[in-house]
Formats: C-alpha cells, structure tokens, sequence
C-alpha cells in the first residue's frame, strides 16, 4: 500500500493512459539554444527513467517573432524535427511521454520583431510590439498550427498551448493588453477568439489521439485582468474546442505577486485551480509551489486538481516519483524554491541547473560513477559543500568520515531555516542527513577535527566554511552591539529599533526575521493578505482592491550599506524584487553611500559620501553587524604546515559572494572527480 494513492493513480485519456498524477512542467534550460541536442535528450530521459507520468518541454517558439529571444529555438521548419527526434526516441525508449510546449510570448518577445494584439509595451520589456493586422493574426495561427503538426512529426505525445503568464494568447485576453475593435477585440467572445482558433485548428491539424494541454490563466494578477466568470466560459470553450486537459497558470510574469518563489506558501495557489472542478469534464491540473509527495498527495485527495504540475522539483531531482512509489520521500532532494541556479540562470543566459543538484541540466557532463578504488576521505565541515561533498564521495564507493565542531549538520543553512520565508532549508536539511544515513557516511559530531584526527585519510576535504567580517567600527563592543550569528542562532535579545550594517544577502534575512512575527509563508490566508491576493470571483483577476495588507512590522528596522548603488541590487535576478518588495511594505527603511563614524549610547552614527557630509545619529536600541563574511582556514593552514595534503571548498576556499550554490556545486564537483 502506498502513501501516495491518489498521485500515483494512472489518468485515462481514452486513446492513452498517464501512469500516475505528475506532470513535469515546462522549463527553459538554455540547452537547446547550445545545439547539443544530446545533452536535451539526456535531460528528459533522465527524468522519464525517474518515473513522471508526463513531461512538458520548455517552451518553443512557432515563429521567429514569437520567440522569447532572438534565437530562441522552435520548430520554425521542418529541417528542426530530426533534432527533436533524438529526445522523443531517447524518452519513450526511457518509458516516458513527453509534450512540447507551443509558446508564442506576443510582447513579452524580448526583441524588436515582437508583435501583439494592441501597441502596449510591457513593463518587462523593452521592445514596443507591432499591432497585428487580419493577416497577421492568421499567420501566428498557422505558424503554432505548423508547429503542433510538426511535433507530431517529431514523435511527441503531444503539445502543451501556452495560454498563460502574460503570453501572446494570454495577451488577446484581457483589455489590459487588447485594446481591439475589430472581431478579435472588444467583447470577451471576440478577445476569446484567438485561443479558441489555435485549439480548434490545432486539434484539427494533429487529430484526435494526440494530447492537446491549455495552460490557462487562472488568476492573471493583472489590473484589467480576466474575472473568474470569464475563466470558466474560456475553460468550457477550450474544452469544447478540443483540449485534452487544462493545465493552470498563475499570475502574469509582470505581476507584482510572487508566485513561485520560496516565500509563497507550498502549494500555495491549489485554492484557485480547485474553483474550476467540476465546471468541466477533461482532467484539471493544478501547479505552483508543490514540492514533495506529501504536497501533492495532499492537493489531489482535497480535490484541488486531477493532476499535479511540479518543474523545478524535477530538476532537484530526476527520481521524484520512483523515490515516493519505493517509500522513500525521505531520500527525494527537495526544491527550495530559491530559483538561484533554474530560473537565475534562465535569464542571464546560462544553461539552468539546480542549486541542491548541480547534475541537472548536466547529466551528459557531470556524472558521478563508482570509483576504481574505494579511498578513505575525511571531510571537515557540515556545512552544504562538506555535506555535499560526503554524500557524493560515499556515492562512488569512498569510505567517507564528516567531521563538524558543531553537534548538528547544516552549517549556515540552519541560519537560513529561521528565516521567514524559508522554511523549506529546513527540509534541505533533513535531506542531508538522511542522505548521510544512506550512504554509511560516518559522522562525528561536536568535537573540531585537529591534523592528527586527519593523518592516515586518503584524502581530506576542508569545508569549515566562513567567520563574519570584522567591520571595525569604533564603539561595535558597545552592549548595543550584536553579530547576525547571535541573532539568527543565539536568539539575542533585539530591541524595536533596529540598525542592520550591511544590506547583502545576510541583511536582508536578518531584516526579515526582525521585522516579522508569525510567518505568512506557513499561513496561505495571511500570505494572500500580505500580498493582496483576492478570490477571482469576488475581485477581478484576483487583485484585493485594497491592496496589500501586511501585518504590522515587529520592529523598527533600518538598513545601511556603504556602497552608492540600491541596496538589495545584488540579491537573485528573480527574487530581490520580492525581498525589496517585503521588507518596504514592513517600513525598513534602506540608506546607501553611508560611512560608519561610530556607535554609542546615542546610537549609530553615520555620514554620507566621500565628504562625510550630512551627520547623522540613528537612535536605536540594538545593532546588527552583517558586513559579510570571511574564510575560515585555520585548520587549512594547519594542515599544509604540517605536509598534509588537502581540498579546500566552500566559504573557506572564497568566502566573497558565497552561497549555498556554488558550495554544494563545488562539493559535488570535487568529489565525483576522487
Ligand atoms: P554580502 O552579500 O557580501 O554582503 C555583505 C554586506 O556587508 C554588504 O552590504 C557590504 O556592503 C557590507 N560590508 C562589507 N564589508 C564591510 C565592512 N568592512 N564594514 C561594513 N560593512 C561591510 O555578504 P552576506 O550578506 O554576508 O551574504 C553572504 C552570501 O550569502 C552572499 O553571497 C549572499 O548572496 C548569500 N546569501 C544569499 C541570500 C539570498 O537571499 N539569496 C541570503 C543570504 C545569504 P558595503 O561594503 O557596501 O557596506
Ligand atoms: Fe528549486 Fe532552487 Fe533548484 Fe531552482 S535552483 S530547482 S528553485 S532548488
């Protein structure tokens, strides 16, 4: 008897059947762009092998204008099928079933050919787009029909219909971004025209065995966006039009909600797919922040949705689904939602990967195999490199020791765990240890490895991480005064009115955890609430028309940065926004360009620009140094003086522009290569 009855029940389709309730959502890796189709193929095939009911594509442009980029890949001619060819024969041959995903991104085209219903450039680009004429229009319907049919040709199971997020369909939609006179534009029947056309003509196209998914928005977050009366009559008319199944968008990529990210409560969106059961008959899957079997277990038995989308879960690890049917969850690397090495990288660019697993997205270049000759290791930190390093040494055949001072593993990442908003290091955490336990790693625990502890290993690994930085300012041994250590491990006491010293990736947690009381993150109606997420059907497109209402702040915080530029500049391409976002609806205020000039009982003084200009005291009653951090080496050096030789990784290799990324990649890396 499994745990997971309702997700790992097949789905009959009528003229193909799912083996189970996971879809694994589409992704951009980057890879295709790269033309090294083997490594796409090695990518889906991997995760067919892991047991997922059915997989999505990232998604392909239909056209060069409706490519996400120049350059973007498609299936602009049919000289583009062979290349699609070598991932569906790779996946079925894996036992898997695989959709690609038709996406035409209308003015969200990050390039000058982007056309669109009506002349509005997005917020989030840019590019101002062509207003399409009658023949225009045609042409993107014939251009995604093209595509649908040469997918077919390819051998895929099926096309997923991007209709969401503030794409091109999406875009005809809603008089936000249809400013329309003509018979696609106006009343919703006409804005509902071209959606309704691409599935008809596409069903028509591929016939009737082939899987035909509309990713519908649900809740576009959008001023103007769709009602939830008018999401409905869309989902009957994209049924009756031909769908297969529905799957769910959430939130237009211009929102100003989070959506995805790791403060949004898990499945934190289940609510909103689960006002559509019922209203038609084709299968419903729902999406957004689903992480783990329990979740999605959880969802289905509630009757949220038929099926669950997951993506990046897919990328932390490929065996999600074989993991939870064998009973072991507690071995199924968990997504934290940090969206540092998937999404980050999508759009700077870089091929996408996974921050807990830097396999992914690398199957064909980083792989882990048994070693010719099993060696002894000690690794000296518990911490994400040392761990990730053990558990990888271990993997290949190595007798591995984890050393740790500390009587817990973890390292930084149990600072991270307390944090609100980020809870799921908690479950990083957990992950670990049980993978310890997997892998016979032998662990001891609250004692500091000394040279002599490490003479006679094969080879040793020094991972022993970071101290904080020193920031020298005259008056820090003042009572007032206290390390973000003490705070986020040591529960120091901190007054209401609070000076963060340093607004990096550490001040704005601390900031966080100081501002807030109970975490929304664990409370989706106070999470909705901060965030001004209403009930689709009591206020258009989901949009409280008060607004966000966050809780009061717990304290007073202010934070300072020595350099001129915006604090928080350097967080994740997609997520400081949403930290800046979280911490000013909490009133922190933010100052940059400051000097220190010293801390008393008046407070913190500081002045501005090079001139010290503008003095200023900061009455406040505690202060919290986080003025980054440095490496600690000291067993390192140990070690090399006395002749013995080792790897140093992690923070204490380079502790600047640490995280949890590069740590664990550096980890894995090394090891697969002893
Ligand atoms: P950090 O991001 O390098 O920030 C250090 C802060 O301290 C900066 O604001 C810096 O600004 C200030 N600082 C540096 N030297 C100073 C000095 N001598 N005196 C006073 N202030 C000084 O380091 P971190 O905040 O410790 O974070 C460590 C790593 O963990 C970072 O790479 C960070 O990205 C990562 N992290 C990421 C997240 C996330 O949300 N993604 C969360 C936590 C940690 P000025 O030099 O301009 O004053
Ligand atoms: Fe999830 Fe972060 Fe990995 Fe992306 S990088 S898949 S968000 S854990």
């Amino acid at each position: 008897m499994t745990d997971y009855p309702h997700m790992l029940s097949p789905l009959d389709l009528g003229f193909t059947t799912l083996k189970n309730r996971v879809l694994m959502g589409s992704m951009h890796t980057n890879l295709e762009e790269r033309g090294d189709w083997n490594a796409v193929a090695e990518f889906y095939a991997t995760r067919a092998r892991g047991g997922v009911g059915l997989m999505v594509t990232g998604g392909m442009a239909p056209n060069r204008e409706g490519g996400v980029f120049p350059g973007a890949e498609g299936l602009y001619t049919d000289a583009d099928i062979a290349n699609h060819r070598i991932v569906t024969d790779r996946v079925h041959d894996a036992g898997g079933k695989i959709c690609m995903q038709i996406l035409h991104a209308g003015r969200y085209a990050y390039g000058p050919e982007c056309v669109a219903p009506s002349p509005i450039k997005s917020p989030i680009s840019p590019f101002p787009p062509k207003e399409l004429d009658e023949d225009g229009i045609e042409k993107q319907i014939a251009d995604i029909v093209t595509a649908a049919v040469r997918s077919r040709e390819a051998g895929y199971d099926g096309v997923e219909v991007m209709g969401s997020e503030g794409y091109f369909l999406n875009q005809f939609l809603v008089t936000h971004t249809n400013k329309r006179t003509d018979r696609w534009g106006g009343s919703y029947e006409n804005r509902m025209r071209l959606p309704l056309e691409v599935v008809r003509r596409v069903r028509a196209a591929v016939g009737p065995d082939y899987i035909v998914i509309y990713r519908l928005s649900m809740i576009d977050l959008v001023p103007d966006g769709s009602t939830f009366d008018e999401v409905v009559q869309l989902a009957q008319a994209v049924e009756a039009a031909g769908a297969t199944i529905l799957n769910t968008g959430i939130g237009w990529h211009e929102a100003r909600v989070p959506t995805i990210a790791t403060s949004v409560p898990r499945a934190g969106f289940a609510w909103v797919t689960r006002k559509l059961m019922g209203k038609v008959g084709i299968p419903v899957i729902t999406s957004n922040r689903i992480n783990t079997p329990d979740v999605a277990e959880q969802v289905l038995a509630e009757g949220c949705a038929d099926m669950v989308s997951m993506a990046r879960p897919f990328l932390a690890d490929p065996d999600f689904v074989a993991k939870a049917e064998a009973g072991r969850a507690d071995l199924i690397a968990p997504c934290i939602a940090c969206n540092q090495a998937c999404l980050d990288h999508t759009f700077s660019g870089k091929v996408s990967s996974c921050l807990v697993n830097p396999k992914a997205a690398f199957e064909t270049s980083l792989v882990v195999e048994k070693a010719a000759t099993a060696k002894s290791v000690a690794v000296v930190g518990a911490g994400p490199a040392g761990l990730s390093a053990a558990i990888t040494a271990a993997e290949r055949g190595h007798k591995v020791v984890l050393f740790d001072k500390a009587d817990q593993i973890g390292g930084q990442l149990n600072m991270a765990k307390v944090v609100p908003g980020k809870e799921e290091f908690h479950g990083l955490v957990d992950w670990f240890a049980a993978m310890l336990a997997e892998r016979g790693v032998e662990l001891r625990l609250g004692a500091a490895a000394g040279v002599d502890d490490l003479t006679g290993f094969d080879e040793v690994i020094v991972a022993t991480g970071v101290n904080p930085r020193d920031p020298e300012i005259a008056g820090q041994d003042h009572p007032s005064v206290v390390g973000y250590v003490d705070v986020l491990r040591g529960g120091a006491e901190v007054g209401k009115r609070v000076a963060v010293i340093g607004a990096g990736g550490i001040g704005f947690d601390v900031s966080e955890y100081l501002v807030t009381g109970d975490s929304p993150t664990l409370d989706v109606a106070a999470w909705r609430r901060e965030w001004g997420v209403a009930d689709p059907a009591e206020a258009r497109a989901g949009l409280a028309p008060e607004g966000p209402q966050p809780d009061p702040a717990a304290r007073q915080v202010v934070m300072f940065q020595r350099k001129a530029e915006k604090p928080g500049k350097r967080l994740g391409k997609t997520t400081g926004w949403i930290h800046r976002a979280a911490l000013k609806m909490k009133g922190v205020e933010m100052r940059a360009g400051v000097n220190y000039e010293r801390i008393d009982d008046a407070g913190l003084h500081v002045s501005y620009g090079e001139a010290r200009e503008r003095p200023e005291v900061v009455a406040v009653d505690t202060v919290v140094l986080c003025a980054g951090q440095v490496s600690e080496r000291s067993l390192a050096d140990a070690l090399e003086a006395a002749g013995v030789s080792c790897h140093v990784i992690g923070g204490a290799d380079v502790a600047a522009e640490l995280d949890a990324k590069r740590a664990i990649d550096q980890g894995v890396r090394l090891a697969a290569g002893l």
